[in-house]
């Protein structure tokens, strides 16, 4: 069988999917920028414009960002939906979840001047009514947030499994296996709020991976609705 490749003839896609928003992204976005990686941004765009703050356990005060902050903020990267105001969504009726994800998406189509069409769920909870939803709303995939520990391709979209959460004890080896691995179209998926980086002191950790990934000759820089659109493409998903 033909071998299959990402643009450029690259054998692997590394990405990375941040929730929420948070002030630290400014710093994280500038660390993506510097070694060409592309994100994607998971937004609550209700939140955005209440600058909502919370204290996170280790007492650091987490807030997002305004609308006015992330204007240009994330160019060049995607923004997606996290929901109007990130809820826990077990047992809420399908209006309900219909107005948070369709809402959110109009609402940041409307801030960013772009289509908006990814959603990453809130905390950890996901149900086919869900995945349902999101195929009503226009999104053309669903990331979850349970992890797949894996370099594969999710085998549906609206169940999309990312590949590491980024404090998972084994993030190191996880990228060690990305570069070593033959599996074709690998993917390596790293998941997680920007604010952890600043709450566990694990900035240079985090550019030492990005620095390793950049200098790969096999591996491509795409956020998630560019590989999803590259795949339809090769008839792949
Ligand atoms: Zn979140």
């Amino acid at each position: 069988m033909e071998k299959l490749f990402y643009p450029g003839g690259k054998k692997k896609v590394f990405t990375v999917s941040y929730d929420d928003g948070v002030l630290q992204d400014v710093r994280f976005v500038e660390l993506l920028n510097k070694y060409g990686i592309k994100g994607t941004f998971n937004l609550n765009s209700e939140l955005m414009r209440s600058e909502f703050a919370w204290v996170h356990e280790s007492g650091m005060v987490v807030r997002r960002l305004s609308p006015d902050a992330v204007s240009e903020l994330y160019n060049g990267h995607e923004i997606a939906s996290h929901s109007l105001t990130h809820p826990y969504f077990e047992g809420k009726p399908r209006e309900f979840i219909l107005h948070e994800m369709g809402q959110d998406r109009e609402n940041l189509r409307c801030l960013f001047g772009q289509e908006v069409s990814g959603f990453a769920a809130p905390f950890d909870y996901w149900s086919p009514v869900m995945a349902e939803a999101a195929k009503d709303c226009g999104f053309a995939y669903a990331r979850i947030s349970e992890m797949s520990r894996s370099y594969d391709l999710p085998e549906d979209l609206y169940y999309w499994r990312p590949g590491i959460f980024h404090l998972d004890g084994e993030l190191d080896q996880f990228v060690d296996g990305f570069l070593e691995t033959d599996t074709e179209l690998a993917l390596c998926q790293i998941v997680g709020h920007s604010y952890d980086l600043d709450a566990e002191n694990m900035w240079e950790r985090m550019e030492n991976i990005f620095r390793r990934v950049s200098r790969a000759e096999n591996v491509a820089f795409m956020t998630h609705i560019e590989i999803v659109r590259y795949l339809k493409s090769i008839g792949v998903r």
